[in-house]
C-alpha cells in the first residue's frame, strides 16, 4: 500500500502558516505521530512577507494582563492559553534558535536579522527535528468523522486518518497566500458557526483626489482624529503612508474597522494635525519666524523645510494661497488659515481596501464553541483550532503572531 495515499496518524495539521508549523512541531516533541498538510509548494507563504519581509514576530508587553488588553472581547478566553504560552515563551523559543529578537516602535519585535525567513527557517528545522512529515501540495478537500477518527482526503486522492485534527488554515486575508477559508466549509458541516470575515486591518481608501497624488509620503508623528459627524471618536500620533489610493500605516490600519463601521451610518474624516507638539500659538509664531528670517524667498520654498515637498503644493491649494507669494507679501490672515490647515488637514475617507489588502481578517469561529484550556473544539472532540482560524481581534503590532504561537502550542500540547 502507498503510504501516502492511505495512512493514520496521532495528530493532523491542515495548514503550514506560522500556527500551524508551531502545533505541529510541540505535537511531534510530545512524541506524536504528526503530519502536516499544506496545499501550496511550500511552507508559510504569509509568514514571508509579514512586516514587510521582516517578520514582527510579537510584541514586547510582558505583563500578560497589559497585553491581553489588546485582544478586546478575547482577552478573557485567552489567559489561560498565554499562561501556557507568554510572549517569554516566544523570546526565548527563538532566541534558543538562534534568532535574537529586538525592540522597534510600539514594542514590536523583529529578528536581528531583519528577515522573515529566519523565522521560517527555526520553523522548518523544528518540523523536522520533531519527525513531523510534512506533505505539501497536498490540498484538503474533506475531513469526514467516525466515531472518534477523522478521516482527511486531499485533492492528490491521498488520505490521512487519525484522531487529533489541528485547523491551521488561517481565515481569508491576501487569499493568494492560501488563505481562501477552505476550512469554513467543513467547520460548518461538523456543526461549528463561523462568523463570517470583517477585515480588520486595512487600508483606507480617500475621497481626496489632492491626497491620491501623495503615493508614497510618509508622514512620522502626526496626530490623527477619526470624526463622525464632526464629533470626536479616537486620536493616535504616529506614522500616516499616502497611498495611490488612500492612507496606510499602522495607526490608520488599527482604526480601519472603525471606519468601516462608521462609513455606514455617517460621515467619517480623519483629521491630522502635522505639528502636534505645537499649539497654535506656537506654530503661528515659528511660521512667523521663518517667513521673516527668508523674507525675501517664494511661501512654497520656505515651507518645504516644514514638511514633505510633494505635500507643499496640495496644501497651499486647499488653503487658496498663492505659494510664489514672497515671504514679506504673505498677508497675516494668510498664515493665520496656512496655520489652521498645517493643525486640522481633513482627509475624507470612502471605504476600506478589501481582502486582497488586509493584514488580517477577524471572523472565523467564535471563542464560545473552544475550550479555552486546551483549543479543542467544544462540539467536536479531537478537533482544535488555532491561529487565524479563530474570532479574535486584534491590532497590528505582533499580536497576529503571537496568537499563532501561543494557540500553536497549546493546541499542540493537548492534541
Ligand atoms: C501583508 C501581511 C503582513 C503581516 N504582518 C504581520 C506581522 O508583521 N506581525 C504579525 O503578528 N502578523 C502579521 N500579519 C498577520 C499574520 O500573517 C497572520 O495572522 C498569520 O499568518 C496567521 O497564521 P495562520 O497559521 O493562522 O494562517 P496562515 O498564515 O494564513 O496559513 C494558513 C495556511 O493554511 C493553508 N491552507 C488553507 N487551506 C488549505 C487546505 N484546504 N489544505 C491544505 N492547506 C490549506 C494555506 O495555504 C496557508 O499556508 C500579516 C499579514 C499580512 C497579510
Amino acid at each position: 500500500m502507498d503510504a501516502r495515499r492511505n495512512s493514520a496518524v496521532d495528530v493532523m495539521v491542515i495548514g503550514g502558516g506560522p500556527s500551524g508549523m508551531f502545533a505541529a512541531s510541540r505535537a511531534g516533541e510530545q512524541g506524536k505521530r504528526v503530519v502536516l498538510l499544506e496545499k501550496n509548494p511550500s511552507l508559510g507563504k504569509k509568514l514571508l512577507i509579514t512586516g514587510g519581509g521582516r517578520c514582527n514576530v510579537t510584541n514586547h508587553t510582558l505583563d500578560t494582563r497589559a497585553l491581553l488588553g489588546r485582544y478586546g472581547a478575547a482577552r478573557e478566553f485567552l489567559f489561560s492559553a498565554f499562561a501556557q504560552f507568554a510572549v517569554t515563551d516566544t523570546i526565548a523559543y527563538f532566541e534558543e534558535n538562534g534568532v535574537p529578537l529586538k525592540e522597534e516602535n510600539e514594542r514590536r519585535m523583529f529578528p536581528v536579522s531583519d528577515s522573515a525567513r529566519s523565522i521560517y527557517d527555526v520553523l522548518v528545522k523544528s518540523l523536522a527535528n520533531t519527525g513531523v512529515e510534512v506533505r505539501t501540495n497536498a490540498r484538503v478537500t474533506s475531513i469526514v468523522r467516525d466515531g472518534s477518527v477523522f478521516t482527511v482526503s486531499c485533492a492528490d486522492g491521498s488520505v490521512v486518518s487519525g484522531k487529533s485534527l489541528i485547523i491551521a488554515t488561517g481565515g481569508t486575508s491576501r487569499p493568494e497566500t492560501g488563505s481562501t477559508g477552505d476550512a469554513h466549509v467543513w467547520l460548518r458541516a461538523l456543526g461549528h458557526t463561523i462568523v463570517e470575515n470583517d477585515f480588520a486591518l486595512v487600508p483606507v481608501t480617500l475621497s481626496d483626489a489632492w491626497a491620491k497624488t501623495l503615493g508614497g509620503v510618509t508622514l512620522t508623528d502626526v496626530k490623527m482624529t477619526l470624526r463622525a459627524d464632526g464629533v470626536k471618536v479616537v486620536s493616535k500620533i504616529g506614522k500616516l503612508l499616502f497611498t495611490h489610493f488612500g492612507v496606510s500605516g499602522p495607526t490608520i490600519l488599527n482604526m480601519s474597522k472603525k471606519v468601516g463601521e462608521l462609513l455606514e451610518h455617517c460621515d467619517v474624516t480623519i483629521e491630522l494635525d502635522l505639528f502636534p507638539t505645537l499649539d497654535h500659538g506656537a506654530l503661528r509664531d515659528r511660521l512667523r519666524d521663518l517667513l521673516a528670517v527668508e523674507s525675501n524667498k517664494m511661501l512654497k520654498n520656505t515651507l518645504r523645510e516644514l514638511m514633505p515637498t510633494a505635500l507643499v503644493a496640495p496644501l497651499l491649494t486647499l488653503a487658496q494661497i498663492d505659494g510664489d507669494t514672497k515671504n514679506h507679501s504673505v498677508r497675516s490672515e494668510d498664515r493665520k488659515a496656512l496655520v489652521q490647515l498645517l493643525k486640522a488637514v481633513a482627509l475624507h475617507p470612502s471605504g476600506l481596501l478589501g481582502a486582497d489588502k488586509a493584514i488580517v481578517s477577524s471572523g472565523g469561529v467564535p471563542l464560545t464553541e473552544v475550550d479555552p484550556r486546551t483549543m479543542e473544539s467544544r462540539l467536536v472532540p479531537g478537533l482544535y483550532l488555532v491561529g487565524d482560524a479563530l474570532d479574535i481581534d486584534r491590532p497590528s503590532g505582533g499580536y497576529s503572531l503571537q496568537l499563532c504561537w501561543t494557540t500553536g502550542h497549546v493546541a499542540g500540547t493537548h492534541a
